[in-house]
């Protein structure tokens, strides 16, 4: 079977064929910069990764490009979300972004998730924005107020609202209609805002001193690098409206082309079926599930839902998933433990044919709209066949455990970036640390009995420096992790 994408724009299943055979070019909407990114970021990123790395296993080319919003994000209020952190900060903008930048950055690789081949800045790219507005205000797509901001006029664009599936009247019908002044509809949308001369963030333009409006950005970057029509374009659900729908408007009214080719979008991270999101204060940061999760258990916790489907968050769902994951490793461990003393030979060849036809089912799975869930039941299945083919008593030559370790190291590792190759997992970490602090108090219980009151202080009070409890019992000492 042949590679099906769920396309968002047509709203069905169609075989994937990108522009160029063998190669993909792909735009994600990347993250706002401004505060440090929640496991909502994550649910979006780790799908895309996935995707990524499933279209490069098929051997694909791909480019794959992700933006970072670094101005012109505004709030419902009007402010901007960065220019609002860097107020309360007392920072520049600049240095607010940097900073989350960093953070961003840090959390994906800490989740395993492979760095987009380029990552533009809405900042560094305000010269091909005004160049895009300035060649819709010529085709009349676009006009310029008394202010000086720029509006498309969503009335040249009778697709306008092709991708969330609206219509202009449906858009405006039943809702609060505020024309601002100088707009000529109400779903008119900023290309360019004029700025007041306090604001930190402005540029010089044909229209004044200003700034670019949001989506003007993705339109002008993906663009920039992946053409005027390429193949993919991906971003969280919650984005298709507004955002998706006036880039589309933006691009194709300026180039009379289409913009993207499939859209993929992916479903939220739910807390009890509410979208996590920094505003509603319902958010986990991913440093802080990274304190307590193995980063595979939350990739195999996001990937157990499809990437367009949501997921709902719970600690107990967190902590069932991390179970799981510790089983699936177990297996994997058996091999790679096995593999060290096994004998040449080809002891139980037979079990090829199960790695084949876990293989294929891996791929059948992927190749329907990239269904990880489905493709981490097949690892699951091959797991019980491992576990019987180990316990069976039966000798196994190297090269089927070679065979068994290549198929985890390229399904698990590769594409779905859940079985690390190092054995770093908590189990054997969190072994190796509690014998270590088993050890010192064993050492500071020794330094008591001989009266060395200073070296067992010593002892305790490093071990409180590293977060490390101690508490004195009849019984003995336990600790606690701070
Ligand atoms: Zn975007």
């Amino acid at each position: 079977m042949n590679l099906q994408v769920f396309n968002r724009l047509t709203r069905q299943k169609e075989d994937f064929k990108p522009l160029v055979e063998g190669q993909v070019k792909m735009y994600v909407c990347g993250p706002t910069v401004y505060d440090h990114a929640h496991l909502g970021h994550a649910k979006t990123y780790v799908a895309f990764d996935v995707i990524v790395r499933y279209l490069r296993y098929l051997g694909y080319k791909v480019r794959y490009v992700q933006n970072i919003t670094d101005v012109g994000h505004l709030l419902d209020t009007g402010e901007d979300r960065i220019l609002k952190k860097a107020g309360a900060l007392s920072l520049e903008p600049m240095e607010v972004v940097e900073t989350y930048t960093h953070s961003y950055f840090d959390d994906m690789d800490a989740l395993g998730v492979v760095r987009p081949d380029i990552s533009p800045r809405a900042s560094g790219h305000v010269p091909e924005q005004i160049t895009m507005t300035q060649g819709l205000i010529e085709k009349k797509h676009a006009y310029v107020t008394r202010e000086g901001d720029v509006y498309f006029d969503v009335t040249t664009f009778p697709e306008y609202g092709k991708l969330s599936g609206q219509n202009l009247d449906e858009l405006v019908g039943g809702k609060r209609v505020e024309v601002a002044e100088g707009k000529r509809h109400a779903a008119d949308f900023a290309l360019w805002r004029h700025a007041e001369p306090e604001h930190l963030m402005q540029w010089d333009s044909p229209w004044g001193r200003g700034f670019p409006g949001w989506h003007i950005e993705c339109s002008a970057m993906a663009a920039r690098y992946l053409g005027e029509t390429f193949d993919i374009h991906g971003g969280g659900l919650e984005n298709r409206f507004p955002h998706n729908e006036c880039e589309i408007a933006q691009s194709e009214a300026l180039t009379g082309k289409p913009f993207a080719n499939y859209w993929l979008l992916t479903g939220s991270l739910t807390v009890d079926g509410v979208k996590m999101s920094k505003s509603l204060g319902n958010f986990v940061t991913i440093k802080d599930a990274l304190k307590i999760y193995q980063p595979e258990a939350l990739r195999l916790f996001i990937l157990s839902s499809h990437y367009s489907s949501p997921v709902d968050y719970s600690d107990a769902a967190l902590k069932a998933t991390q179970s799981g994951w510790e089983r699936l490793m177990g297996a994997v461990r058996l091999v790679r433990y096995t593999r060290q003393n096994a004998s040449e030979g080809d002891a139980a060849a037979g079990f090829e044919a199960v790695l084949d036809e876990h293989k294929a089912r891996f791929a059948a799975a992927m190749d329907d709209d990239f269904n990880a869930p489905a493709a981490i039941g097949v690892l699951y299945d091959l797991n019980r066949e491992v576990n019987t083919l180990l316990n069976s008593g039966e000798t196994i030559g190297r090269p089927i455990l070679d065979s068994i370790e290549q198929v985890y190291h390229k399904l698990g590792g590769d594409v779905l970036g859940i079985i690390p190759d190092e054995i770093t997992e908590t189990g054997t970490d969190a072994a190796r640390q509690d014998g270590l602090i088993r050890f010192l108090i064993e050492m500071r219980a020794d330094a008591r009995a001989r009266k060395d009151f200073a070296a067992a202080d010593n002892i305790r009070n490093r071990l409180v420096d590293l977060g490390v409890m101690l508490e004195d019992r009849a019984d003995g000492t336990v600790y606690k992790l701070q």
